[in-house]
């Protein structure tokens, strides 16, 4: 028996963003896009540059064809805007003029690939639809790998540090609150030492599960180091952060972890809290005081929260 509901998906349209203010080019993509040989495309069309920038950036889209000349503004301009936005959807820039110095800008600025309308055919925006999509997930993976950790998941250190002096930025330039809380596993050398390391792998990726599964979407959990977990609050001032590391701690420590082998394990974590408004001005001093912090919890009995005291001259 042939399995209908899968063939019907793999032949589901997939949507298409022309973002062009020429109605003939915009009629003569759509047909183009009728005589694919391969994946169907269903496109949706923005006429200028602000209804396309909105549409791009609403995420609905696998791939984008854009304009260079869009009224007053260009494609270039429109790249860097989803770019700064965040904007990932892979865009094939489309000219018609053939110089080389407005490819090469487009590919710098972020595009996919490039084509010349007036030489573009079915099969070759087909092709190049294909290379643009195969390339863009390529780059996803790799920067999954590059900024995350592979055994837990977590962001890594480079990808935490890089979002610390971000969040540490903005929270100077617009006066918001942000808390970091630094993790660490008690005792976890004896887990290693007793059941082995592959029982403190399990025990890290469980910790990371339960931790991740108390927190929101915009909270960043970063694998610090060996078996220490930071996790960044956003928005979050003191006595809010001080409450959801209470319930980390808490929830660590509620449930033994069961192991694959049947193990059971009753693990505690320590934690310590600094937030930005009140004891640290940079993301390198609230490091520093989250780890006192830690450090008092590990150095008065463990499987505690510790919050960084108030600097001096501070409310
Ligand atoms: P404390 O309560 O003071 O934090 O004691 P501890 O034993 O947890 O701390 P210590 O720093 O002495 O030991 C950390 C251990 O974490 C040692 C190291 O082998 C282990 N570790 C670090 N990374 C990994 C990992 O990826 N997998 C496993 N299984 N163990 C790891
Ligand atoms: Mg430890
Ligand atoms: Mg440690």
């Amino acid at each position: 028996m042939s399995d209908g509901a899968s063939t019907a998906a793999a032949k589901a349209p997939r949507p298409l963003l022309l973002i062009d203010d020429d109605r003939l080019q915009a009629r003569m993509v759509q047909q183009q896009l009728k005589a694919f040989r391969r994946d169907q495309f269903e496109m949706e069309w923005a006429a200028t540059f602000e209804d396309g920038l909105e549409r791009l950036l609403s995420d609905e889209h696998e791939v984008c064809l854009l304009d260079f000349q869009l009224g007053e503004r260009d494609g270039l301009e429109l790249i860097q805007k989803a770019k700064e936005a965040g904007c990932t959807v892979p865009i094939v820039f489309l000219t018609a003029e053939s110089s080389s110095d407005i490819d090469i800008r487009a590919m710098n600025a972020g595009a996919m690939d490039y084509l010349v309308k007036g030489e573009i055919s079915a099969s070759t925006l087909e092709r190049s639809i294909r290379y643009a999509l195969k390339l863009a997930s390529t780059l996803a993976e790799l920067n999954r790998l590059a900024t995350h950790d592979e055994l837990t998941g977590l962001l890594n250190r480079r990808e935490l540090d890089r979002i610390l002096s971000e969040e540490a930025d903005r929270s100077a330039r617009f006066g918001r609150p942000f808390s970091l809380v630094m993790l660490d596993l008690d005792h976890f050398k004896s887990v290693n030492d007793k059941y082995g390391h592959a029982a403190g792998d399990q025990v890290l990726q469980e910790t990371a599960r339960r931790i991740s599964g108390l927190l929101r979407k915009t909270d960043r959990i970063a694998r610090f180091g060996g078996e220490e977990i930071a996790v960044l609050l956003i928005e979050l001032a003191e006595d809010a952060a001080a409450e959801v590391a209470d319930r980390l701690v808490a929830e660590v420590r509620s449930t033994p972890y069961l192991l694959k082998d049947g193990t059971s394990l009753q693990i505690t974590i320590s934690a310590g809290l600094a937030s930005l408004s009140h004891v640290a001005a940079t993301a390198d001093e609230l490091m520093t005081a989250a780890d006192a912090a830690l450090y008092r919890a590990k150095s008065t009995g463990r499987d505690r929260l510790e919050v960084a005291p108030l600097r001096e001259g501070q409310d």
